[in-house]
């Protein structure tokens, strides 16, 4: 290092790397010895086989390479073999310091996983070498997040079931949350080709690029501002999503809600669009909800009608106005009685039109918009949407991505968890 200094003169900066460099390698080299000395000790417990349940034997000392966060180490420990199956080798020092087929570290697993739900691998990679001089490879870097996104799903999935089979609180106990509300929504993935065999999609020729990705979030509210509008609760945000069936999400969602304490909240709200798999799934699991369309949502189908029923744009623009004001009053039967007498008389005629006024009938309680903010509630369900882009689409839809459904799953759990602050519960627990 005493070269590096002279050499460095008085580059600041150069002498700033050679002194990390040198501190990062004989920290690296300490890691090693103290990984060698977990790797000598004696195990407390006798080793048992897994596979047949007897005694195992130490066949002596193994080396192996490490990648840590102070850069590449080596330590030794000990072999365990089964004489009597001859099926299973273990390394008990391995199991008590984590790192069981791998050899990265687990803090450097950490840290490639939080970088790898906010970046591309390619970038992980360059940011781990710039700002933690620790080299690893684009794919390297995508097989930890990765690892760790399939480990947070397991550990999720088990808390799910563990939520879903929870006995539910005895009525009488006090409800204590003022409103919580759920949201829910699609967006789609870009993915691999053999993703989308056999499935019908979007494109002009019929074929489909992208698979849909269900995400739902919760989040409670509290307080009204000044002027009588509601209040998020800060930090109360948190996401679930994959790309699964509706079925699956349902039980997702509806786990997430326990976990955030859908019992104990004096109103539930779900705030979404007018989608069949959303309706399906707010009756089967939420029917004490109160159901709102997204206000936003309820606009752009008065436009369409509009857009159906009027040829001339300033009489699109003219009813467009008056049924948006009538829309935000929720009065949704003016609408109808105004538009119905519009329709040709031709019952074949119309049909999207028809379509709409059909909408609006089927879905006006959920429209009772002026009912909806005087009782303080939100009428528009803008929390998915800029969930959708910011928890999906900013890490999982930029240019030139494919994903395979597996991968993609992986980082979008990555991305809820870390997204809900909820990465250092998964780790804490992980280590425990
Ligand atoms: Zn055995």
């Amino acid at each position: 290092m005493g070269a590096a200094l002279r050499r460095a003169d008085h580059d600041l900066e150069a002498v700033e790397q050679a002194i990390r460099c040198a501190v990062l390698a004989a920290g690296a080299e300490m890691l090693g010895k103290f990984m060698s000395a977990v790797g000598k000790a004696q195990p407390k417990t006798p080793v048992l086989c897994p596979h047949c349940h007897r005694r195992m034997r130490g066949t002596g000392p193994r080396r192996r390479n490490m990648v840590s966060l102070l850069g590449p180490t080596a330590y030794t420990r000990a072999r365990y073999d089964c004489p009597f199956c001859q099926k299973s080798v273990r390394y008990p020092a391995d199991e008590a310091l984590d790192v069981v087929g791998t050899s990265r570290s687990p803090g450097l697993r950490r840290q490639t996983a939080r970088l790898g739900s906010k970046e591309t691998f390619q970038e992980v990679a360059q940011d781990l070498a710039e700002l933690a001089g620790v080299q690893l490879s684009r794919k390297d870097a995508e097989r930890i997040a990765e690892a760790v996104g399939h480990d947070i799903d397991t550990w999720d999935q088990r808390q799910r079931e563990r939520q879903r089979f929870a006995p539910a609180p005895a009525p009488e106990t006090p409800k204590t949350m003022e409103t919580l509300y759920i949201e829910m929504d699609g967006t789609g993935i870009p993915v691999v080709p053999r993703e989308l065999e056999g499935r019908k999609g979007k494109q002009a020729d019929g074929s489909a690029k992208t698979r849909e990705a269900k995400l739902g979030c919760v989040f409670t509210q509290t307080t009204l501002d000044e002027e009588g509008r509601p209040v998020r609760d800060p930090a109360s945000t948190t996401f679930t999503g994959a790309i699964e069936e509706t079925a699956l999400f349902g039980w997702r969602i509806y786990a997430e809600a326990l976990r955030r304490g859908l019992y104990g909240a004096k109103r539930v709200v779900v705030l979404a669009d007018a989608a069949e798999w959303i309706k399906k799934l707010v009756e089967l699991h939420f029917p004490m909800a109160i159901r709102i369309i997204d206000f936003y949502h309820a606009k752009e189908h008065l436009n369409h009608l509009c857009q159906d029923l009027f040829y001339k744009p300033e009489r699109v623009a003219h009813y467009r106005e008056r049924w948006w004001g009538l829309l935000a009053q929720g009065h949704i039967e003016s609408i109808l009685a105004e538009a119905g007498p519009l329709l040709s008389k031709d019952p074949n005629g119309d049909r999207s039109a028809r379509r709409e006024l059909a909408y609006l009938d089927g879905n006006k309680e959920q429209m009772r918009y002026r009912a909806f903010r005087e009782q303080g509630l939100f009428i528009g369900s803008g929390v998915i949407e800029a969930g959708c882009k910011n928890v999906i689409g900013k890490r999982l839809k930029q240019s030139g991505m494919e994903w395979t459904v597996e991968g993609a799953n992986k980082i979008i759990a990555l991305r809820c968890v870390t997204l809900s602050g909820r990465f250092n519960e998964y780790w804490e627990q992980r280590v425990a």
